[in-house]
């Protein structure tokens, strides 16, 4: 019997081969010969487990080497496309940044800054100067600060406040955020006790004040942003909850979870309750994310009295759930741009691409349809749809929109939707009622070509 691996080239063979030699300016001689070898190895086990090797001359193992470090330089996160219409998907980053947020994060990113330094004074200053004011203006606080995500700062808050004591909780709010995350859980790295009043669909106060005792340190509403109990339900409304806690001496503190700091019900959006109804329903402190609706990057917002503020950032956990630099340049701009409602909405993705009149999405997708039924074999069909925010915010608000179904004679919509997120670049879209979908809102217009480009190759892949 003839050595099946006697086919083989040599190492040396394959280094020489024209699309090797071809790449000896791009990768280091060290890194080319690795990946040979690589390949070598993964063919020999092929031929070894019985399977066809395919072509394996020396040529086409160097363009296998190629194709594997061309793969293996970009880097593995990547931008991508976003044609699902859900304009907070977490899995996709969430909000995306305005222009000059993510300026802001980039120039703090290649430079020094001064992050900690008072240019004035020549002393040392707070990394959270930056973004102190900002916060206190979207709602109304007195003072305010910032960790990394609002779970970090639903563990600071109660550590800070309620450390060994126990916090009032109603059933219906501990929920789970995404990925495994629950609101119990999280309070219970803390060091608080969750005290649970009521049931998952009632609570009244009555149920607040039964578990109020010595050992209470706070109140606690958990806005429940990804989620609703409808029908026979009864919650215990932030007003009331302050009274509670007014009557009994104790913090209120209230979760507000997505953030919404611009009202969007003009835009027929009926919205979150905003950061700045919490502090004017009298709440002490009131906790929200910053890449959900606010539209920025990734912390989590704390605003409230001025004398809880700083036992708050007193916490030694404060050092460990500090933002970094390019979050805080990126914040800082976003927090600005609030100061004009109107240029708030225009720049900030999250805010435009919610209030992009139905008409206009209309428009966009005819277009795109027209240019996409000009490639040989594809279909696109443009119809009325509903979509949803997604990131944990507004969970029962079906937003009217237009999708296109893009088909391709031969392909499933599967196999459509598989070639487009590995393509370059990525695009998501949405495969529903066995149609893949794809919704323009979430789709930056400076993307179109390239969208439409992905789609041409997705086209015309061999199957
Ligand atoms: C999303 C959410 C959180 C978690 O926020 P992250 O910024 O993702 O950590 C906490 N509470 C509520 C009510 C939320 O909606």
């Amino acid at each position: 019997m003839s050595n099946p691996f006697r086919g083989l080239p040599a190492v040396a063979r394959v280094l020489e081969a024209p699309a090797a030699a071809a790449a000896r300016d791009r990768y280091p001689p060290a890194a080319l010969t690795a990946a040979v070898r690589e390949v070598l190895e993964a063919a020999r086990g092929q031929l070894a487990a019985g399977a066809d090797g395919g072509d394996l001359s020396a040529e086409s193992l160097a363009a296998r080497v190629i194709a594997r470090l061309d793969l293996e330089s970009v880097p593995r996160l990547r931008t991508v496309i976003n044609a699902t219409g859900i304009v907070l998907h977490t899995n996709l980053g969430r909000a995306p940044l305005a222009e000059d947020a993510a300026r802001a994060a980039y120039e703090a990113g290649r430079s020094y800054l001064n992050l900690e330094l008072d240019l004035d004074t020549g002393k040392r200053g707070s990394r959270l100067a930056a973004v102190r004011d900002g916060i206190k203006v979207i709602t109304g606080a007195e003072a305010a600060t910032a960790v990394n995500n609002c779970a970090a700062a639903t563990v600071i808050v109660l550590r800070a406040i309620a450390a060994g004591r126990e916090v009032v909780v109603s059933r219906g709010q501990l929920i789970e955020i995404g990925g495994g995350f629950r609101i119990p859980e999280i309070m219970g790295v803390s060091g608080a006790t969750l005290r649970e009043v009521g049931t998952t669909n009632i609570t009244r106060p009555a149920d607040y004040e039964r578990a109020i005792g010595p050992n209470t340190a706070a109140l606690m509403r958990v806005h429940t942003s990804n989620y609703r109990v409808r029908g026979f339900t009864k919650t215990v409304g932030l007003d009331e909850l302050v009274a509670l806690g007014k009557k009994h001496g104790l913090p209120v503190i209230d979760d507000a979870g997505s953030g919404q700091a611009l009202d969007l019900t003009p835009f027929g959006l009926p919205g979150e309750p905003l950061v700045s109804a919490g502090i004017a329903a009298g709440a002490d402190l009131v906790l929200f994310s910053g890449d959900k609706l606010l539209g920025g990057p990734q912390a989590g917002l704390i605003a409230g009295r001025a004398d809880l503020i700083p036992r708050v950032e007193a916490d030694p956990l404060m050092r460990a759930l500090r933002l970094d630099k390019m979050t805080l340049a990126a914040l800082e701009v976003t927090l600005r741009l609030y100061r004009d409602p109107e240029q708030a909405r225009r720049e900030l993705p999250v805010l435009r691409m919610l209030t992009t009149p139905l008409a206009d999405l209309r428009a966009r997708a005819e277009a795109f349809a027209l240019r996409l039924r000009a490639l040989p074999g594809v279909t696109a069909d443009v119809s009325d749809d509903v979509a949803y925010v997604g990131g944990g915010s507004l969970p029962d608000v079906a937003v009217p929109t237009v999708v296109i179904a893009v088909a391709t004679t031969g392909v499933s919509e599967a196999e459509h939707a598989a070639r487009l997120r590995v393509g370059t670049p990525g695009v998501v879209g949405r495969v529903q009622g066995g149609r893949f979908l794809i919704d323009l809102r979430t789709v930056f217009e400076r993307q179109e070509d390239e969208l439409f480009s992905a789609l041409r190759t997705a086209s015309t892949a061999p199957a």
